[in-house]
């Protein structure tokens, strides 16, 4: 059995330093806003090369309190893609806005900046461009649009901590950056927690009141807020883990690179397509292929951990069915929906399980062509 993430196996490395961080919090007292999250902050800010960092309960709350910092809500539109994760139009519906799909590139998977102009109306307000699967979206030709229209840019960087634009780290490029630590992503808690990033002190400041029942001063309240709060144990976890993102996420980049050459000799199946000028940290590794489902059920019995992300695009969704719209609304996601699987994919992932993967995967393959 070869899992698409084995978590366990990164936890025998870092475990003895993580257990003897949290015994500490734990004695300390101090569980909620003290000085592990106030440093993990610091140190994120710094590692993504920006003014502030807000550390949340989750990328969900951060890509909400972001739309809720740039006062977007009711009556606005926000563009972004169908093909992710639900979370990025779910903070678009919380916010009472209303998503607007638009078309991905059928190579990278993310937004095509070529068709966004179309979509922008006068309720339009923000665009935000997910970095799927770790790969940068083409932020060049997206903030020139969104410079343009006088619109905000709030990157869903969920997926790719770590990932390079021309050399700038995703979450760093538009207004806003959202990141998200839970357990699967490649900087994981031990539980839940997010963070927005931007170098605007006032999104800092309005945001900071956000994530704690919306006032600055303590009882005191300006507006609405959330309880949204990273707490202490899982602060401390993650300054442990921050250690080790550059080299996990260089070894995840080792492994696709790895699959691309098992996969080179096999024509059925189309390996990933990096933008040029950027680091990608695959946090999934997927491929296209031929007779998707048959292959994924074959996968799975020979002991395969392979996953669809994601089975259903976000515009076919029951949730957004109100939209209107239907089949043959957006080509290449759809398209896409029906042909990508992601392999396991995980740093300590060895060499010898990647050529079990694709040896399995190329045979599955040769054998569903030889049932039709
Ligand atoms: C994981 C993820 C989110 C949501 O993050 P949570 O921390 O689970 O709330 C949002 N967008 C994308 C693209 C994600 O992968």
């Amino acid at each position: 059995m070869i899992p698409i993430l084995d978590s366990k196996r990164q936890y025998a490395t870092i475990g003895a330093e993580i257990e003897k961080e949290v015994i500490e919090v734990l004695r300390s007292g101090q569980y909620i806003l003290g000085k592990h999250n106030k440093a993990l902050e610091e140190e994120l800010s710094k590692f993504i090369g920006v003014d502030h960092a807000v550390a949340l309960n989750s990328g969900t709350d951060a890509l909400h309190l972001a739309l809720r910092a740039l006062d977007i809500g009711k009556g606005d539109e926000v563009i972004s893609t169908a093909f992710t994760f639900v979370a990025t139009a779910e903070a678009i519906g919380i916010v009472g806005a209303k998503p607007v799909f638009v078309d991905i590139n059928k190579d990278t998977f993310n937004i095509d900046p070529a068709k966004i102009e179309a979509a922008i109306t006068p309720k339009t307000k923000a665009i935000i461009p997910v970095h799927l699967y770790g790969q940068p979206a083409d932020m060049d030709a997206i903030m020139d649009i969104a410079r343009r229209h006088n619109l905000y840019v709030i990157e869903d960087a969920c997926q790719a901590i770590g990932a390079l634009y021309k050399g700038k780290m995703v979450g760093s490029i538009g207004d806003i950056g959202c990141f998200s630590f839970y357990p699967t992503k490649n900087l994981g808690a031990m539980g839940d927690g997010g963070l927005l990033t931007t170098n605007s002190e006032n999104i800092k400041n309005r945001v900071l009141a956000l994530r704690n029942h919306g006032g600055a001063i303590r009882y005191h309240h300006d507006e609405i807020g959330v309880n949204s709060r990273l707490d202490e144990v899982q602060a401390a976890i993650l300054r442990v883990k921050l250690k080790h993102i550059n080299e996990w996420n260089k070894k995840r980049r080792e492994n696709a690179y790895r699959y691309n050459e098992l996969f080179a000799k096999c024509s059925d199946i189309i390996t990933p397509t990096e933008l040029d000028d950027t680091y990608c940290v695959y946090h999934q590794y997927t491929v296209k292929i031929p007779n998707r489902d048959n292959i994924h059920k074959m996968l799975q019995e020979r002991g395969i951990g392979a996953m669809l992300y994601y089975p259903i695009p976000l515009h076919m969704q029951k949730v957004h069915e109100y939209l209107g719209m239907g089949k043959g609304s957006l080509p290449n996601t759809e398209k896409n929906t029906e042909v990508v699987i992601s392999l396991p994919m995980f740093p300590e992932l060895t060499a010898e399980e990647q050529r079990t993967v694709a040896d399995t995967l190329i045979q599955c393959i040769e054998e569903s062509k030889a049932l039709v």
